[in-house]
């Protein structure tokens, strides 16, 4: 009945994975784990394989990372070496620039003075982390482990078995208790399950790296704006800029904006215009023609209300951008994956030894993350919608308004809304805070956001306080129960799962 259930929610427009009965005659050794999709996947895959886990890579392409800079915190980059995935030197060698201060500000802000009004504060995606030598440094140690690599060779399908998953790769089986999908927004499964349907949300963002003698590296931003809302109403840009480590007038700048994934919005193409003409009033250029191009950077980032992604088939599970658990705000997918790396890594583990490969036990690896809903309404609040004709400075207000608010309520409240992460106390204490400086605003915010988004949002934020209120004791149980044999190996599976969910859910992946 589990299984007729799973095949029918997951109706496909085409049936990438399939459930099959019994089991499977494909003959070869089974791994442990089949990584599909090699940039965050190996990430994981070397976790799992240091750990004892045996695992195959499939990746279609070359098993290498891109030439650009990732920024992440450094913090964030430790955890990879807390769970083995690389060494101290590894996370040293892909460092490739450090920087400090961070800053955040928004147009109509300060005194009229350039940066005068910005907030401050350091350490927060300060890293420039090389792709490229985190995902060769992975695999050093993936391969030296006895990681397997199946490279330039493309997953075209998954059938799943009760004894084991067979991927078709290129036409040749390859038989895994259990799949991580790391093929990313794009992958197959995920098209599938969500039914090939739209998203609810786009973050698009377009920028470069270049060289300009005029370009300020003695500080990033998070978050700056330098317009209102375009003329048009195709939306508010949003900017950040980072450091880069080609050399000491590089730059990267990067202009992103969100909106739905309506027909009538703009293309990439026509904001990168938009960019070349933005660019220079941003970082103090006379003109786009003083900066020397090094490398266009571009991505479309979708985001779906319902995720983390729920799992739908026994032993496949979605890990990466293909599972949704970075913010809607957010296109640090790298982030996410590193504040949530030893929950996953542990989970796989746990599944593995005690055989809980089914969807409803890998359902509650990928659960509701209250804190993650929450933030739905800020992406909503920071967009256009088309038709609505908002004034031009509302969401430079509410930015500025919001931030201060924050400022003034401390580091504990501003930084984990920098990282893109909603927590209980930090939200309450700012709505509050903002009802009482601005009280004219609120009811706009309302008018602008909607009553349904606002009702629906309150839902998630009363789920977050009841996480938030839940999340010391699950952590205290979840180590209680580990070693627990009077609970069965599924109960405590599941248990300790839902523990996490609950610790994460509140939010309590930030870095401190
Ligand atoms: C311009 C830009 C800037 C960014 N900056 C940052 C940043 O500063 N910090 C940060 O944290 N994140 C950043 N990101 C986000 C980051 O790049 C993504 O979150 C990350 O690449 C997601 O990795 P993934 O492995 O989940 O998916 P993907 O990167 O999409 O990788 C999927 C992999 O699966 C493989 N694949 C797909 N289909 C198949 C198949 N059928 N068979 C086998 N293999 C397959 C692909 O070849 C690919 O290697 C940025 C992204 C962009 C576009």
């Amino acid at each position: 009945m589990r299984r007729g259930d799973a095949t029918a929610t997951a109706t496909a427009t085409a049936a990438f994975a399939k459930r099959r009965e019994g089991a499977s005659d494909a003959r070869g050794e089974t791994y442990d784990v089949a990584v599909a999709g090699g940039t965050l996947g190996v990430l994981v895959a070397a976790a799992l394989q240091r750990r004892g886990a045996r695992v195959v890579v499939v990746e279609r392409g070359e098993l290498r990372g891109r030439e650009q800079e990732w920024n992440v915190s450094r913090e964030e980059l430790e955890r990879l070496v807390r769970v083995g995935a690389i060494t101290t030197e590894d996370a040293d060698a892909c460092t490739r620039i450090e920087f400090n201060p961070i800053r955040c500000g928004f147009h109509g802000g300060g005194n009229g003075n350039g940066n005068a009004g910005d907030l401050v504060t350091r350490d927060i995606l300060n890293t420039g982390v090389s792709p490229a030598a985190l995902v060769e440094a992975c695999r050093k140690r993936f391969e030296e482990a006895g990681g397997a690599v199946l490279e330039r060779a493309s997953l075209r399908g998954v059938e799943v078995y009760d004894d084991c998953a067979v991927l078709d790769v290129d036409g040749v089986p390859v038989r895994a208790r259990l799949v991580l999908d790391c093929m990313g927004f794009q992958s197959p499964i995920v098209r599938q399950i969500r039914d090939d349907r739209k998203p609810d949300g786009v973050c698009v963002v377009v920028g470069s790296c270049a060289e300009a003698d005029a370009f300020d590296n003695s500080s990033a931003d998070l978050i700056r704006t330098v317009t209102d809302i375009e003329e048009d109403y195709r939306g508010q840009y949003f900017w950040e800029a980072f450091p880069a480590s080609t050399g000491p007038r590089d730059r990267t700048t990067y202009m992103f904006t969100y909106m739905d994934a309506d027909e009538s919005r703009p293309s990439i193409a026509s904001m990168l215009d938009d960019y070349w003409d933005l660019m220079p009033l941003y970082q103090g250029l006379d003109s786009i023609e003083d900066a020397k191009l090094k490398r266009v950077l571009f991505g479309l980032f979708p985001t779906y209300r319902d995720s983390p992604l729920k799992t739908e088939f026994d032993r496949v599970l979605a890990i990466g951008d293909a599972s949704g658990i970075q913010s809607p705000l957010s296109f640090g997918g790298l982030a996410a994956i590193l504040r949530h790396i030893s929950r996953i890594t542990g989970a796989c583990e746990e599944a593995l030894d005690a055989d809980c490969l089914d969807r409803e036990a890998l359902r509650t690896v990928n659960a509701y993350q209250p804190a993650l809903s929450a933030a739905w309404l800020f992406q909503k609040c920071m967009s256009v919608e088309v038709g609505s004709r908002p004034k031009r400075d509302f969401i430079n207000r509410l930015m500025r308004i919001n931030f201060n608010v924050m400022s003034r309520l401390g580091e504990d409240v501003l930084r984990p809304f920098l990282q893109d992460v909603v927590t209980f106390k930090g939200l309450g204490k700012t709505l509050v805070s903002m009802t009482l400086t601005e009280p004219l605003f609120v009811p706009e915010i309302l008018m602008n956001a909607g009553v349904g988004p606002i009702l629906d949002w309150f839902k998630h934020f009363a789920a977050l306080g009841a996480y938030d209120f839940l999340a010391s004791p699950a952590a205290a149980l979840a180590d209680t129960v580990k070693d627990f044999s009077a609970v069965s190996p599924r109960r405590r599976f599941i248990i300790r799962r839902q523990c996490e969910a609950i610790i994460y859910g509140a939010g309590r992946d930030v870095i401190p």
